[in-house]
């Protein structure tokens, strides 16, 4: 059962759940593909139909956001917790390593999905990275081709939001790979290229600030996370 806030569904499960999940469908066959919506994605969605439409038809939906807990507390309807998709992969990819999973990564600038293939081998010894391609294509018939090639299991998608959830849902399914999962400037922090928030401001909900802090010309997309929740308090109001 899903849990919708202000149009996008989400998955109320732990992070460990979740993981869990993506192994049962991987090892199940067919396509399947996870999304991290956080209160930028939610507020697009409501004006972009198709960005909804990819977003709910995902198998998994990953509240990628403290934003989204938020607000789902404001309708009444609290999800358990934050799931961040970066940790999502990381713990995704230490079960690739254990079970032989074949791992393919796209998205960013040239040479950063090499880079972070260089630090995930490191970081997951065992791990099969079978192919990498560049975030900037115009044609998608290529990419889809060095998946099919490459025989992935499973792909990062990281080409940015709205990006990477259409061509999740289009493309997907003609790759033969089993899973994606789209997840933003991942590569670009798993390369060392942007660096995360230190724990103790991830635990307590300021991943968002210390971003902020670190890059000011993200006020824009940063003034979601209020935005998200005065949403929710006049759906609350209209009993939505
Ligand atoms: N990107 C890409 N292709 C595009 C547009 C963006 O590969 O056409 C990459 C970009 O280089 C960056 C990521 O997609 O690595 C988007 O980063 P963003 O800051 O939007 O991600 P988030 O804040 O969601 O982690």
């Amino acid at each position: 059962m899903k849990t919708e806030i202000l149009g996008v569904r989400f998955d109320d499960l732990s992070p460990q759940e979740m993981v869990h999940t993506a192994a049962s469908l991987i090892e199940a066959g067919g396509f399947h593909y996870a999304v991290t919506p956080n209160p930028e994605f939610i507020l697009a969605a409501e004006k972009n139909e198709a960005f909804r439409n990819a977003l709910n038809q995902a198998d998994l939906s990953m509240p990628d956001g403290i934003g989204v807990v938020y607000a789902s507390r404001i309708l009444g309807r609290p999800l358990k917790e934050r799931v961040p998709g970066i940790d999502f992969a990381d713990s995704l990819m230490a079960w690739m390593a254990q079970t032989g999973k074949r791992l393919f990564l796209l998205g960013s600038k040239p040479g950063i999905a090499e880079m972070a293939e260089v630090a995930l081998r490191k970081r997951h010894p065992g791990l099969l990275v079978v192919g990498t391609h560049y975030g900037y294509f115009k044609e998608d018939e290529p990419v889809i081709a060095a998946i099919r090639e490459a025989q992935a299991d499973v792909v990062l998608v990281c080409l940015g939001a709205p990006k990477q959830e259409l061509w999740m849902a289009q493309n997907g399914p003609v790759t033969g790979a089993k899973f994606m999962v789209g997840l933003g400037g991942a590569l670009d922090v798993f390369a060392g290229v942007t660096q995360r928030a230190p724990e103790a401001w991830q635990k307590a909900g300021m991943e968002w600030c210390y971003r902020l802090i670190k890059d000011p010309k993200r006020i824009n997309r940063m003034a979601k996370l209020p935005l998200v929740l005065v949403h929710a308090a006049g759906a609350r109001l209209k009993g939505k």
